[in-house]
């Protein structure tokens, strides 16, 4: 599978976009576990610095903006 990236606004490294264009003031980005569930990034969890984009459910790890899997039905927290 080819990697894929995704991107953030010029300037704000915060920002990101989705590479389906999803972004945190849209449907937002979610702490996930490796299986790209929601999860609570607690100090002391197993949390790997994974997000999960809530549009499309591709899973990104925050220091490479790397897509490194995908779910589509990742359950988020209540
Ligand atoms: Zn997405």
């Amino acid at each position: 599978m080819p990697k894929e990236l995704i991107t953030h606004e010029t300037g704000y490294p915060d920002a990101w976009v989705c590479v389906c264009k999803n972004t945190p003031v849209d449907h937002g980005f979610f702490p996930c576990d490796k299986n790209g569930n929601e999860m609570e990034p607690l100090k002391g969890s197993d949390w790997n610095g994974l997000y999960v984009c809530a549009n499309c459910g591709r899973i990104i790890n925050q220091s490479t903006l790397e897509v490194v899997g995908k779910n589509p039905n990742t359950k988020v927290l209540a």
